[in-house]
């Protein structure tokens, strides 16, 4: 009998996946974590259903989420990344030996629990001496402090459930307060083409721009996820992603990438119009 994960995009669109394997169910207080075999995607974890993760294209995902910013600003030097409980943006990170301190919030132990044991190609560095692990709400985590951080990266879920306080006006605002002068926020931005999407991508965009005097977004394609054209959002205090960004200066490291290079550093960040009026008119 065949097996077939399926996600439903929109009310009327759904994406299937034929599955291989069932590896693991569980349920936590926060939500139902499933990691599966799949034919074409490999690995793949589904919180709530939803498609997190997987090994064919979560390379995308999180070259473009890490080193936008990295190549933006090669003095950073402590890391927040809230959420990302599969590992692959902490995996990113530490690949650059200039960077000293990396903290993970992730409010679901059990996903990081589920993604050691299962998505080792993701979870590969969570034991690098620089991570600090806590499992608290990210919100909560960033109330009350000020310029600690150079880089702020949320990898979060969508702002449902537990995600909803991660694209609160608050929640930006306390961000900006826990950056450094040079600091950076990247987050999950959503997609600009179905409707649901879109409304959550303007409503986050509204508010991150009221508190950062420098706020843009760009783009990444992510095969796998609702109409494959997925945005990150970049807000800083100082550096902008264009004008401060040095090619040459990033190649210098020698990171080998599958996907992000300098080019297409400029290019995620040249929108489509119907994207640029939805954010310009928001
Ligand atoms: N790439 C995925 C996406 O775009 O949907 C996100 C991957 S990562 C697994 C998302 C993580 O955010 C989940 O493990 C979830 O538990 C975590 N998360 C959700 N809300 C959170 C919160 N308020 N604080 C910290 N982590 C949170």
């Amino acid at each position: 009998m065949e097996l077939w994960y399926t996600e439903e995009h929109t009310e009327n669109v759904r994406f299937g996946i034929k599955v291989k394997e069932y590896l693991y169910t569980g349920q936590s207080d926060f939500q139902r974590i499933d990691v599966f075999e799949s034919y074409e995607f490999g690995r793949v974890l589904t919180l709530d259903g939803l498609m997190m993760v997987n090994e064919k294209d979560e390379f995308i995902y999180h070259d473009m989420i890490t080193h936008v910013a990295m190549a933006t600003n090669p003095n950073i030097k402590k890391v927040l990344v809230i959420g990302g409980g599969d590992g692959g943006t902490v995996r990113e990170i530490s690949r650059y030996s200039s960077v000293e301190q990396i903290d993970m919030v992730e409010i679901d132990e059990l996903v990081v629990k589920s993604a050691i044991e299962h998505l080792q190609f993701t979870a590969s560095k969570l034991d690098d001496e620089r991570v600090n692990l806590y499992f608290e709400d990210g919100v909560k985590f960033v109330e009350g402090k000020e310029r600690v951080y150079d880089l702020i990266i949320v990898d979060s879920t969508d702002p449902i459930g537990p995600g909803e306080g991660l694209f609160t006006t608050e929640f930006y605002q306390n961000c900006y307060n826990v950056l450094t002068d040079k600091g950076i926020l990247v987050n999950q931005n959503e997609s600009p083409y179905y409707d649901q999407n879109a409304k959550e991508l303007v409503r986050a965009n509204k508010k991150i721009k009221s508190i950062f005097p420098i706020s843009e977004v760009y783009q990444y394609h992510m095969p796998t996820y609702p109409s494959g054209h997925w945005l990150f959002g970049f807000a800083s205090k100082e550096l902008h992603p264009i004008k401060d960004f040095d090619a040459k200066r990033w190649n210098s490291l020698g990171l080998k990438t599958k996907y992000y290079n300098t080019d297409i550093h400029l290019g995620a960040f040249a929108l489509p119009n119907y994207v640029k009026e939805m954010i310009q008119n928001d």
